[in-house]
């Protein structure tokens, strides 16, 4: 058994300042059981937890780490940076250093505005939509997250196009009328909804490589169908890159399905380790954002410097060539070890880049959050403590993916399709 006296005194303590012990619920451990374990340190493809432990992580503080942790040129440039100052609240030179570096490489955005997180990309990207169209709805898929944004935190219904419920308390009614819910993967469902709400969508919002409950890969197919019934009706096509963005590839999946969405998000990745989000558009659509134009958004730290001189550090690793072959290459070879060793087999392994997911089913392909068996979750919990006993770190839930980094070496992979070879021996 794991020794985790140190997480467990810690998590008592935290749970005395922090409503459930965690700053965000996930962390806490409740869809795995047991206690969070508190991280003393990374390096590289590793963490290190309070009492001493060390693990192989694929979690990366859920996608943001790709190259790893503590990074050696991230951090010395960082660190030169943030002895000259770390806010002014003014205008600084690296913004417009990072921003360079993602249009000049990235055809598919033409202006960017830099935020603080995700939610804030999304929440901003909403707002732009609707200032642009006039209108006031907006279409969302069930099964992907965009951020705890109060519009976005709808779950469906009943029936294939509505206006669902609001899956969090505080979230009042009449923003919940302003956003449709339909399946995903689901061309019927969209156009039902373009007939219904005729003229009054102001943007469809998704991931278009959905991957935050589970993996549900669509299709170049779907996300065709959506950019062309958008342009038809006048509706903008939001893609929420803020986990494909620059993981799928530079130019995310966006480059990887060749489809122009009208406004992108980002996040994760962008700030290397920092907080910072951004969305992106035409010069044209992001004209209309403040001062310039007359949809207000501002932040006080946004591009704040030294994430700024972080994300431009993570962002120049990217560009180098053959950056985006080699982790999923190591995807390919950790997904192929795995499958050898769940020999019975107890679960399908679903991969797109350097994003997997492991899900307890039967099926060959899951799109729709529909099809996830949550009974299945079950299974999911008691592997994951086995493999947390066997030196290995994912997400802690059967809904997340698990993500590949630049740090982590073949022979990482070998312990880990090692460890799942101890896991699943003492599963089955
Ligand atoms: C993580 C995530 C968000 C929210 O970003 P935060 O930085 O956590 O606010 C939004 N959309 C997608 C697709 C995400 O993966």
């Amino acid at each position: 058994m794991l020794n985790t006296s140190k997480s467990t005194a810690l998590f008592e303590k935290a749970k005395t300042c922090f409503p459930g012990g965690v700053n965000s619920p996930v962390r806490a451990f409740k869809s795995v059981g047991g206690t969070p374990l508190f991280i003393e340190k990374g390096k590289g493809s590793h963490i290190w937890d309070a009492d001493g432990n060390e693990y192989i992580d694929y979690c990366c503080s859920w996608g943001p780490l790709i190259l790893g942790h503590a990074n050696d040129t991230v951090l010395d440039d960082v660190n030169s940076v943030m002895r000259k100052g770390t806010s002014f609240g003014a205008p600084t030179q690296l913004e417009n250093r990072l921003a360079d570096l993602i249009l000049s490489n990235n055809r598919y955005v033409q202006k960017l505005r830099f935020v603080s997180s995700g939610t804030e990309a999304v929440m901003s990207a909403i707002r732009l939509a609707r200032g642009y169209t006039s209108r006031t709805k907006i279409l969302k898929f069930e099964g992907c997250y965009h951020g705890h944004v109060d519009a976005l935190l709808v779950k469906a219904g009943s029936g294939l196009v509505t206006f669902g419920n609001s899956s969090s308390a505080g979230v009042p009614d009449s923003i919940v009328a302003e956003t449709i819910t339909v399946p995903l993967n689901n061309t019927d469902a969209v156009e039902q909804a373009f007939v219904q709400y005729k003229d009054q969508i102001a943007c469809v919002i998704i991931e278009p490589v959905p991957a935050n409950n589970g993996l549900l890969l669509q299709g170049g197919t779907f996300l065709e169908f959506l950019r062309s019934i958008c342009s038809q009706h006048g509706t903008l096509l939001i893609f929420d890159e803020v986990i494909s963005g620059f993981r799928l590839g530079f130019t995310g999946a966006a480059g990887h399905y060749q489809i122009q969405p009208d406004i992108i998000t980002y996040g994760k990745i962008i700030g290397g380790g920092f907080p910072v989000g951004a969305y992106g558009a035409s010069a044209e659509i992001m004209s209309c954002i403040s001062p310039e134009g007359q949809v207000y958004q501002a932040g006080t730290l946004s591009g704040n410097p030294v994430a700024m001189q972080a994300g431009i550090s993570q962002l120049s690793a990217c560009l180098q060539a053959g950056f985006y072959q080699d982790l999923e290459a190591k995807t390919n070879y950790l997904v192929e070890g795995i499958r050898k060793v769940n020999t019975f087999p107890l679960f399908k392994l679903f991969h797109l880049g350097s994003i997997f997911w492991l899900a307890f089913t039967e099926k060959d392909l899951i799109s729709n959050a529909e099809d996830i068996d949550a009974q299945s979750m079950g299974f999911f919990r008691k592997l994951y403590h086995s493999l947390l006993e066997n030196g290995v770190y994912l997400g802690p839930s059967g809904y997340e993916v698990g993500f590949m980094s630049a740090a982590h070496s073949y022979a990482d992979l070998d312990r880990t399709i090692a460890a799942f070879e101890k896991s699943l021996r003492s599963l089955v």
